[in-house]
């Protein structure tokens, strides 16, 4: 029975088990395939910073895919 809640930060259902505790049962982590966070079942999730789809994609940016910026090779 997997129950997985949706994504504190965001709000999306596309999130998965991504860790269990060694102990069966202690903790699980979850992650969002959306804006990909991470958390613990067990952390207190009260108050925290819910993000936009533009803060998500601005996420996304900060990695751009390797051949990318060589801009600058052109003089
Ligand atoms: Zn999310």
């Amino acid at each position: 029975m997997t129950n997985i809640p949706p994504c504190p930060r965001c709000g999306s259902a596309e999130t998965r088990v991504v860790a269990e505790s060694p102990i069966e049962g202690v903790w699980k982590m979850y992650g969002c395939n959306h804006c990909t966070y991470l958390w613990r079942n067990t952390e207190t999730l009260e108050g925290i910073k819910t993000i936009t789809e533009e803060e998500i994609e601005a996420a996304v940016l900060d990695f751009p895919p390797p051949g990318q910026g060589t801009m600058s090779a052109k003089e």
